[in-house]
């Protein structure tokens, strides 16, 4: 199968181009010329894995023998993803049993074992970047912990991540690098911009960025739909999505899910203040904002990355939209509530995150299943500025493991030429 770009459709790269050079030539997002449709029937109690292997194998098998994938994706997925029922109308699809926590670990694994298996038999070494103001930076890292001929920089702004976070960026060893730059999550994003644009540096060195727009990450990402139907006691025609969002990469993958045939009616955006979506299906206007900083701070995104992948896929127009997705927007004071009120109803600890998707699904008072994104664990400090009682969220096993660990990070000041001489001596 071949990518195109979404600005161009005559524009079509092999999937090793797609996924090593992240964005397409012209600036657009890489997107499969493809979209199988899955004999559903099938897929009834499927686990994760037969799950990936069936619905991944037809966007890369020209590439990747059998053998080769089904290898790759057990390494990949060594958990599941359960849905729990809350009751009868309430279901939670945790995302969050991965090394870091968060629903991330499915692309960036996902992602770090294709590009390792693409570049296997090249000569040399491949460089990854990240600039990371948290929970992608862990995931990558732990992605391509100890994968043969690649190393990863991960650029953080320091002092500006949580202890946790600090801890899963500085503490995985082997072929990762954590630079602790003293800047803004801005100047890291900078700072690996310059080494891209840098001509000398790249003819040493091979350079990619393992960047959230990069198809590999959202290919996987339609897996969990299907598993989370798998699941289903009562089988549905068709079942409600209420998807936390901030860069939309969540949701995009879930209208591959449908396209492919996943029997799902429609999808919920939920997000924080940072409404712009929400927006564009009232106003049919899609205006891009700075970001507002909310409790649920993965989802503050001014400008989603993925909204060229959803008009892509299902037209220009809030009307074009509408029929797959209806958007509701929530107040950190509503987002501590429904925390409050999930805990005091069912004993059942949220992230900020999935307390948006929880929101949304009970605005419209319809059964549905509400993406987990991330642990609660991993947000005590915002959900005990509520007044709420954490020490009932138990600490799980990964994590028990991280903070044992000691931390190594090099400092770095936000300048490009101490980068540059960082990367040309690594
Ligand atoms: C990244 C993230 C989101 C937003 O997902 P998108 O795919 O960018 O919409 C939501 N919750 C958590 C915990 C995240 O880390």
């Amino acid at each position: 199968m071949k990518y195109y770009s979404t600005r161009d459709k005559n524009l079509r790269s092999p999937l090793k181009e797609a996924v090593l050079s992240g964005l397409a030539p012209d600036g657009g997002l890489f997107m499969p010329e493809e979209i199988p449709i899955q004999p559903l029937p099938d897929l009834t109690e499927k686990s994760l894995l037969e799950i990936a292997f069936q619905i991944g194998l037809p966007f890369i098998c020209e590439d990747i023998s059998e053998s080769a994938y089904g290898d790759m994706i057990e390494r990949v997925f060594p958990f599941d993803a359960p849905l729990v029922e809350l009751d009868s109308n309430l279901s939670v699809l945790e995302l969050f049993h991965g090394p870091t926590l968060a629903f991330k670990d499915f692309g960036a694994r996902f992602m770090a074992e294709l590009m390792s298996y693409l570049i296997r038999g090249d000569d040399s070494p491949l460089t990854v970047l990240a600039a990371t103001s948290g929970d992608t930076g862990s995931a990558v890292a732990h992605g391509f912990l100890g994968a043969p001929n690649i190393n990863v920089v991960l650029l953080y702004p320091s002092g500006r991540v949580s202890t946790l976070q600090e801890k899963q960026l500085t503490t995985c060893g082997k072929n990762i690098t954590a630079l602790s730059v003293e800047g803004s999550f801005d100047d890291c994003q900078r700072l690996v911009k310059e080494a891209f644009l840098n001509t000398e540096l790249r003819k040493s060195k091979r350079l990619t960025s393992a960047n959230s727009i990069n198809i590999a990450r959202l290919l996987p990402q339609s897996f969990y739909y299907f598993r989370a139907l798998a699941q289903l006691k009562k089988r549905s025609d068709s079942a409600v999505f209420s998807v936390p969002s901030g860069n939309f990469g969540n949701l995009t993958a879930g209208i591959l899910a449908k396209k492919m045939g996943a029997p799902i009616s429609r999808f919920l955006a939920a997000t924080n203040q940072n409404k712009i979506v929400p927006e564009f299906l009232r106003t049919d206007l899609y205006t891009p904002a700075p970001s507002i900083p909310t409790l649920s701070n993965a989802m503050d995104v001014g400008n989603p990355s993925n909204f060229e992948r959803l008009t892509d896929l299902l037209g220009d127009t809030a009307k074009d939209f509408a029929p797959w997705i209806t958007g509701h927007f929530f107040s950190d004071e509503e987002t501590l509530g429904a925390i409050r009120e999930i805990q005091e109803r069912y004993e059942y600890s949220l992230c900020p995150h999935t307390a948006v998707g929880a929101l949304a699904l009970a605005r419209e008072q319809t059964p549905g299943i509400v993406l987990a994104t991330a642990h609660p664990i991993k947000f005590t400090e915002e959900i005990s500025r509520a007044g709420l009682d954490t020490s009932h969220i138990k600490m799980p096993e990964q994590l028990k493991d991280i903070l044992n660990k000691e931390s190594t990070a090099i400092s770095m000041p936000a300048d490009k030429s101490a980068f540059f001489e960082f990367l040309s001596e690594l």
